[in-house]
């Protein structure tokens, strides 16, 4: 965590160069027109409507894209139960073969991927090329690793697919949202209709592709492309059995009231504040990399990112001044240049969003700092931003900002940084930075997240589940505990 790069994954990076940006654009070919993916092949929409996604850092159309309406949702639906018959009674061991091929092919064209999924969601390719993608082919293997493997996971027990999948995810992650999903679903013998968000819908629709290529039967899966009416139609189809969706708590919340009393299976994994607790004794310059990476990674477009900073008031001005310092040097800008640390915010909308709840932040009295990056003139970007002075009552310290936007706030106490660090709706990740193990493994028994990530930060592997407590959702992605929101009988 010593080096500039906020994001350092363990798992290999996917190695390729190009020499500039317009370069980087001439990997991948993009359709100007994309149909929804239903029984294997792209179909034109009922609804015969379209609608364009574009470059958040240019602000150009990248390619315009269908509208599923609920007619489109019932043909998706009807390819998956109709698939779901002889999915679920295929071999494990050769459900595994279609995963683990499907995991070579994400690997053999990772640079087409990292590139695609940058140009439509505006993450840096230093992101897309070391995290995103190989986490996406390392979901697959890893799944695929548990496809004949499901009797010895559960013991005594007799685990059956539940049916039909309706998958519903967001734009910060997009490919590996999908995967986390996708993976889990298909090695369980559950067939999937995938929706997409509006904004990042090009690489599960390259993926799609991907799968007729790879040979995944007709049917197994699905794309619905579109936006929160799509999400709702599928989730709202009688024909879906579990409902797994990704995304904010409001929407969630929806969701779980909209399918009250009807069968169908639901996990939620929603938003979060995570807090990121810095201690006297910390590694210093770990800890700053550390915060830096918990917040600024993906813009903060991140629903674990550490957005609330607890640091002890014995170091606060010390580590602030450090902080400070350390984002002057963060690169704002064009997202398929390596050497970006923060790329393109998502879209206007969120970029509208965020711009909001840091005029907020002013109001109520916090001290606003941003570096003297200048921004691109086209495109939609914010500037890494630090707020002091913040108290646990402001909205910037209670809700989820979703930019890049750290509020920091101090304790004295660990009694006092657990107070405030649990003093959240939410529950999903946070952070400990501290020399002391006795006082780690203290902290981890007391913060209430999913996730407690010490003396690092946003460290992800297939193994490990992810998921939240409260408002932050419930169920579990990743590792075993993935494999049972998939799973009839395993309880
Ligand atoms: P969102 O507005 O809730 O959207 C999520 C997905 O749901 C999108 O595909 C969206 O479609 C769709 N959708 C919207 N309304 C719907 C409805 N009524 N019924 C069914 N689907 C509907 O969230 P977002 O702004 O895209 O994503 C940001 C949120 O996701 C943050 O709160 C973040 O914390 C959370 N998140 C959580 C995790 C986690 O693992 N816990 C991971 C990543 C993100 P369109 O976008 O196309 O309109
Ligand atoms: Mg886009």
């Amino acid at each position: 965590m010593n080096e500039k790069t906020p994001a350092k994954p363990e798992i290999a990076p996917v190695d390729f160069e190009y020499a500039s940006s317009r370069e980087a654009t001439d990997l991948v070919e993009i359709d100007d027109s994309y149909g929804l993916w239903i029984n294997g092949a792209s179909r034109s929409p009922a609804s015969k409507r379209y609608f364009s996604t574009i470059n958040p850092a240019t602000e150009e159309p990248l390619a315009r894209i269908a509208e599923a309406n609920e007619r489109d949702v019932d043909r998706a639906v009807k390819a998956a139960r109709k698939a779901s018959d002889s999915w679920r009674r295929t071999p494990g061991k050769e459900r595994a073969k279609y995963l683990f091929r499907i995991a070579r092919m994400i690997q053999e064209r990772a640079r087409e991927f990292a590139v695609l999924e940058t140009l439509d969601g505006g993450k840096p390719i230093k992101e897309s090329r070391d995290f995103d993608i190989p986490l996406v082919a390392a979901y697959f293997f890893y799944y695929a690793g548990w496809a004949d493997k499901l009797e010895y996971a559960f013991p005594g027990l007799k685990p059956e697919p539940l049916g039909v999948a309706g998958q519903v995810i967001p734009w910060n992650f997009p490919l590996l949202m999908m995967s986390w999903k996708v993976a889990p679903a298909l090695a369980t013998g559950n067939t999937v209709v995938l929706k997409p968000a509006e904004t990042t819908s090009l690489t599960a629709l390259a993926f799609a592709r991907l799968t007729a290529e790879a040979g995944l039967p007709s049917g197994v899966f699905n794309v619905v492309t579109g936006a929160g009416p799509t999400g709702a139609s599928l989730v709202a189809h009688p024909g879906v059995d579990k409902v797994a969706f990704t995304g904010s708590t409001a929407v969630g919340k929806a969701i779980q009231r909209s399918i009250a009393g009807s069968p169908k299976h639901l996990t939620l994994e929603l938003g979060g504040k995570a807090p990121h607790v810095v201690f006297d004794d910390a590694p210093i310059d770990q800890a700053i990399e550390g915060v830096v990476n918990g917040i600024f990674f993906n813009q903060g477009h991140v629903c674990c990112a550490g957005s609330r900073l607890l640091v002890q008031e014995s170091i606060a001005d010390h580590f602030v001044d450090k902080l400070k310092r350390r984002l002057e040097t963060l690169r704002v800008g064009d997202p398929l240049d390596k050497n970006t640390d923060v790329g393109a915010i998502n879209s206007e909308a969120q970029l509208d969003k965020i711009t909001e709840l840091v005029d907020v932040g002013i109001e109520e009295g916090a001290g606003i700092y941003q570096p003297a990056c200048e921004l691109p003139d086209r495109g939609y970007f914010f500037k890494p931003t630090l707020f002091t002075g913040v108290s646990q009552s402001h909205r910037i310290a209670q809700e989820e900002i979703f930019g890049p936007v750290l509020s920091i706030m101090t304790f004295r106490t660990p009694a006092e940084a657990i107070e405030k660090a649990n003093n959240t709706p939410y529950g999903l990740s946070a952070g400990v930075w501290t020399t002391k193990g006795s006082r780690i493994l203290w902290m981890a028994d007391r913060l209430k997240a999913g996730v407690v990530w010490a003396n690092t930060y946003n460290k992800f592997d297939p193994a490990s589940p992810f998921g939240g407590y409260q408002e932050s959702g419930f169920g579990r992605e990743g590792g075993k505990h993935g494999l049972l929101p998939y799973l009839s009988g395993v309880r």
